[in-house]
């Protein structure tokens, strides 16, 4: 049985309460691995290291040194490549194509972009006029933050914790990172590779455990963290909100969705049909940028649903070393039963099951993981719950439209707004419905392309802030101007 510790001031430390729960093989559906429980003192620990070490060596090292460490980090995570594709496949079930191929790279090149950026920020200067005729000079700063609690959740456990953990060290503040309690095994294999390139103690802390009433609302509630990034539901960001409002901590919040794709009968159909299996089945629909409500003009609406149906039926099932396998099972028993419940809500509220519906027979070890059959449905009602809430799985509903004007209102009409793919040749199209749909990502014939300098983020109840490039800048850090009486 492995045992995974929580990574505090550089070193691996047992739970100091001796609680331990348990980290379950999806596949299997068996346990691997204990996991040491973060209490409330395990927590302040962490955070006061990490407050010492922005006094310490830390806060006192160069942009140029800190961006230097931060591209060893990223070659380390690189030439343990393996070791990381298997932990995180293991955690999460998803298959080696997909991790080799996202979570990983994107891992560590999470890393390295942000030591370039860090290089390469200008601040704003102004020389203002005075009456004596001397003039000053304003210059503006950019400091840390300081201390950043960093909250995750287990769909990209490696790529999105990165995602936080490489800008927030690359703007001089450091982290005490809650990895979901699902998927802890790549947030602690990255303590290793901190200490093996020279990373100071107490810069990145991990700390494992639950969310509400446990390790999560410790570290939130902590008056030692500045402030507090964090990917997951909306309803959690609602009570991390609530943590956040006692000493005005700022919140950066990646949060949930309910995404449309819209396809236009002038789409280049293979492309369409490729781009929306990706955005709906990739990663077994544990990806808070996939697709659940698909909206195809009426013209292809039979056609694209009898393809996408084929697809369906033909992404193999199976374990992450598989080489054919196209779909892994879901994170945990829990997952799974939350999906399970959304198909037979559509069943008794008499969609049209197209595909799916169910949990596919697994013979031998796999008997007992936690597997669910992709699934396609048409022919709900716009207000159905199936079509209203995020439901996280590999599953879609397919709505045929006849305008414009039409698709763009059922594209907006949630209270989500974090993404969209829209499928056309028409050009003047594509801006035109890409300005009307409230999201803070919009994909035109793509999906899930992502260069690391842009902003990413979500509109609505989606979330708050960006990050990505140097947008990720005005949440790590505080900019203080300089007035300098010449
Ligand atoms: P979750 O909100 O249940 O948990 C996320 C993390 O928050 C976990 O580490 C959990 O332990 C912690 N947590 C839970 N309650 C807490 C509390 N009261 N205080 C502090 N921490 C707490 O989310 P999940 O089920 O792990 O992930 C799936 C969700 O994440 C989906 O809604 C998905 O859309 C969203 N997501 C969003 C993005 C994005 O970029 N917008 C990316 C990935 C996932």
């Amino acid at each position: 049985m492995i045992e995974m510790k929580n990574f505090i001031d550089g070193e691996f430390v047992g739970s100091g309460s001796g609680t331990t729960f348990e980290n379950f093989d999806p596949t299997v559906g068996r346990v691997y691995a204990q996991v040491h429980e973060a209490s409330r003192d395990d927590v302040d620990r962490a955070v006061k290291a990490a407050q010492a070490a922005m006094r310490g060596p830390w806060g006192r090292m160069s942009i140029a040194e800190r961006s230097e460490l931060l591209l060893k980090v990223a070659d380390r995570v690189n030439e343990r490549f393996d070791e990381f594709l298997q932990a995180e496949c293991r955690d999460t079930g998803k298959p080696y194509s997909l991790a080799s191929h996202i979570d990983i790279p994107r891992g560590a090149a999470n890393f390295k972009v942000f030591a370039d950026i860090i290089r390469n920020v200008p601040t704003e200067a102004f020389r203002m006029e005075t009456p004596d005729g001397a003039g000053a000079l304003n210059y503006g700063v950019r400091v840390p933050k300081g201390v950043i609690a960093v909250i995750c959740p287990w769909n990209l456990p490696l790529l999105l914790m990165t995602w936080k953990v490489g800008p927030a060290l690359a703007c001089g503040n450091t982290v005490v990172v809650k990895p979901s309690e699902e998927t802890p095994a790549t947030a602690t294999l990255l303590g290793e590779v901190m200490n093996e390139v020279g990373v100071p103690p107490g810069v990145y802390n991990v700390v494992n455990g639950r969310g509400g009433d446990s390790t999560g609302e410790f570290l939130t509630q902590h008056p030692g963290v500045d402030a507090i990034t964090f990917t997951g539901e909306t309803i959690t960001g609602t009570a991390i909100m609530q943590s956040a409002a006692v000493g005005i901590r700022d919140v950066s919040f990646e949060l949930g969705g309910k995404n449309a794709g819209v396809v236009f009968a002038d789409a280049d159909f293979d492309q369409a049909v490729d781009g929306i299996q990706r955005a709906v089945f990739a990663n077994c629909g544990q990806v808070c940028l996939g697709t659940e409500r698909v909206y195809v003009e009426r013209p292809i609406f039979e056609r694209f649903v009898d393809a996408l149906k084929t697809r369906a039926e033909g992404l193999k099932i199976g374990p992450p070393d598989a080489t054919d396998t196209g779909m892994g099972p879901m994170v945990s028993s829990q997952q799974r039963n939350k999906v399970l419940s959304y198909y037979d809500l559509a069943r008794s509220l008499g969609a049209d099951i197209v595909t799916g519906g169910g949990v596919p027979e697994m013979g031998g070890d796999y008997a007992n993981g936690f597997w669910i059959e992709p699934t396609i449905w048409t022919g709900l009602a716009e207000d159905s719950p199936v079509i209203k809430e995020e439901i996280f799985g590999p599953c879609c509903h397919i709505a045929p439209f006849d305008d414009e004007d039409e698709v763009i209102a059922q594209a907006n009409a949630t209270d989500y707004g974090l993404c969209t793919t829209i499928w056309t040749q028409d050009s003047a199209r594509t801006h035109r419905v890409a300005a009307q749909i409230d999201v803070g990502i919009s994909w035109v014939n793509c999906w899930f392309l992502r260069d690391l300098r842009t902003s990413f983020g979500g509109a609505k109840q989606s979330g708050i802030g960006r990050e990505g490039g140097v947008h990720s800048l005005e949440f790590y850090t505080e900019l203080r101007n300089v007035c300098v009486k010449l």
